[in-house]
Formats: C-alpha cells, sequence, structure tokens
C-alpha cells in the first residue's frame, strides 16, 4: 500500500468500481480503492434476486462488471477507512494514512433501522433491516424462522417478501400508503403469491423481550412474528464527512450521491464522477 495517491476512491461498489475503471482506462494510474468488506461489489454481492441488466441477479451482475477490471489497480478490502482529515488524508483501520490529491466518495447508503422510527415498545432479537437480513440469508446461508412481518412495500421491502416467501415462511408487509410502494417488477414478483398485505396501516408497538413475539398495529390488530425487517428508506452513507458540508476535494458517487434505484444508474454517474475528477485534478493542489 502506497502512502499516496492521486485519487482515492472510498468504496467498491458498483459507483466505485464503473468509477476506478473510468479514471484507468483514461490513463490515471495513481488510484486505489478502499474497500470495507472482503471483495468488490457491494450491495449485488447480496441480491439474489433477478432485475440487474439483462435478467441477471446482482451476483451476476457484479461478475461481469469485474470481468473487464483492470487488474492493476490496487483494491484493499477487508478495510476501513474510518476517519476522513481535511488535509485531504484518511485513516484506515489498518492503521494506515492514506494522502490523496481528490476523493470519490463511493460508500453507498444505510438503512433506517427500528431504533431511529417512531414505533415504542422494546428492540428484541429477531428484529432486523431488511438488507442485513438480505445479507444474512445470500452471503451468510442463514435460515430466519417465521412468521414474517415487514414494514414498508418499496424495493427491498418487496425484494424481501419475495424471498421469505421462497423460504417457505408466512409474510405479512405492513404499509402506510394505500398501495404497495415498489417498481412494478417487484411488485409482479408477489402476484399470485400467497402473501397478506396490509396497507394504510403502520407498526406501533413491538413487543417482546429478550425475543420478539409480535407487532401492534396502530389499527389496533396485533400480528404475532417472530421476524420483523424494516424496510422503510435508504439514507446516503456519509458518515465520514462527520456531518460536515462536503468540501470540493470530495466527489460522492452511486448511492452515497443520492438514492438509485436502478444499476444502470449508479454505472453512469460512476464514470461521470471519474470524469469530472479527471477535469479536476490538474487544479487540485499537488501532495
Ligand atoms: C437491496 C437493494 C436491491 C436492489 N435491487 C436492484 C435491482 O433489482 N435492479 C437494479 O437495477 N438495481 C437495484 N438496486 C440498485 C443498485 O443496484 C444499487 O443502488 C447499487 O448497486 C449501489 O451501488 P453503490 O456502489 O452506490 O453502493 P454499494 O453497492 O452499497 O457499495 C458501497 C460500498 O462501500 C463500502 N464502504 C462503505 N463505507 C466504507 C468505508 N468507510 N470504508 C471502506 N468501504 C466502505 C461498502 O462495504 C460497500 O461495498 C438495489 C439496491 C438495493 C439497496
Amino acid at each position: 500500500m502506497k502512502e499516496q495517491y492521486d485519487v482515492l476512491i472510498i468504496g467498491g461498489g458498483a459507483a466505485g468500481i464503473s468509477a476506478a475503471k473510468t479514471l484507468w482506462l483514461s490513463g490515471c494510474r495513481s488510484i486505489a480503492i478502499i474497500e470495507h468488506k472482503p471483495s468488490l461489489g457491494g450491495i449485488l454481492l447480496q441480491c439474489a434476486h433477478t432485475g440487474f441488466g439483462a435478467g441477471l441477479d446482482g451476483r451476476d451482475y457484479a461478475e461481469t462488471l469485474l470481468m473487464d477490471f483492470p487488474k492493476d489497480i490496487p483494491c484493499f478490502c477487508s478495510t476501513t477507512v474510518i476517519r476522513l482529515f481535511p488535509d485531504r488524508s484518511a485513516l484506515l483501520s489498518n492503521g494506515h494514512i492514506i494522502r490523496f490529491r481528490l476523493l470519490i466518495l463511493a460508500t453507498g447508503c444505510r438503512e433506517i433501522p427500528f431504533g431511529s422510527l417512531p414505533v415504542t415498545g422494546t428492540r428484541p432479537s429477531g428484529a432486523f433491516t431488511a438488507g442485513q437480513m438480505q445479507e444474512m440469508i445470500n452471503c451468510h446461508h442463514y435460515l430466519p424462522e417465521g412468521p414474517a412481518v415487514i414494514l414498508g412495500s418499496g424495493d427491498i421491502g418487496l425484494i424481501m417478501a419475495w424471498q421469505l416467501l421462497e423460504l417457505g415462511l408466512k409474510v405479512t408487509v405492513v404499509e402506510k400508503e394505500s398501495h404497495m410502494t415498489g417498481l412494478p417488477v417487484n411488485r409482479a414478483r408477489l402476484t399470485g403469491r400467497d402473501i397478506c398485505f396490509l396497507p394504510g396501516t403502520t407498526i406501533l408497538e413491538i413487543k417482546g423481550m429478550p425475543s420478539l413475539s409480535g407487532v401492534t398495529l396502530s389499527d389496533g390488530r396485533f400480528i404475532p412474528c417472530r421476524l420483523l425487517l424494516s424496510a422503510v428508506g435508504l439514507l446516503p452513507q456519509r458518515e465520514l464527512l462527520e456531518g460536515r458540508k462536503i468540501p470540493d476535494w470530495i466527489l460522492p458517487a452511486g448511492n452515497c450521491s443520492h438514492i438509485h434505484s436502478r444499476i444502470e444508474s449508479v454505472i453512469k454517474e460512476g464514470a461521470s464522477t471519474a470524469v469530472k475528477v479527471l477535469s479536476l485534478l490538474d487544479r487540485a493542489p499537488s501532495i
């Protein structure tokens, strides 16, 4: 690992991969990717559903994306950036400090857990975010037990409803709107499936401790469950900025910039961010 690069990319998901490829193909050789997980791919690696490109699932799409990835781009996986400093340096989990001229922040998004929602009651084992459960099932072969309740019928809620049905669980989806809010492709996955959809209501209280026993809805009903997933939205993952305004030497890309529902727009934004970085490099102070 060198001590300095012209461009540092934090996050090796679709946006980071796309940005790195574009920079490299444009002749920029002083770049590196830092990725928290053991391999590149980001959220794609936990997506077992089809819907990426031409009928691929997330893992196949990641494989395709990495097929022509230049092998000489330094990628430091299983390494986390834990702090950014105003002098354009980053502290890594392995203790190294890397200096850079420009930074592409491609750290993806985070989910909203029950702890952040106006839901009373307990926070027992059995309550997760939808993405956490998706990773546990698809990457770590965890087999959850039902019945399951999912709060939110956006894309991730519907994808997880489909996946839990495939595993044979009884699934209830609770949604405050009057209709399912996810993309048509994700609603279509559930057509004809034995799912309980409860529109126009929300979860008021979680019950059970230490294990989940069920939830009370805003219409007073109690739904017994052993698994509860929150799927109520995603927020750009920008904790590294520690609440500061984004300085002009940091360029966010992918879900870290704004939440994208299609992979194509993430790839496009990764590439366009790289082009912007190339145009800024001449003027960026040397290290
Ligand atoms: C659950 C889900 C399902 C989706 N399904 C579809 C679909 O069916 N079809 C479709 O076209 N699109 C889908 N999308 C949209 C699209 O695929 C994703 O938005 C896209 O893959 C996100 O790429 P990204 O690079 O922005 O973020 P991510 O893939 O999340 O990558 C961010 C990376 O940054 C790393 N990271 C974060 N912080 C640090 C740090 N401090 N140090 C080092 N590394 C760090 C993370 O480990 C992660 O690997 C889905 C999105 C989600 C969330």
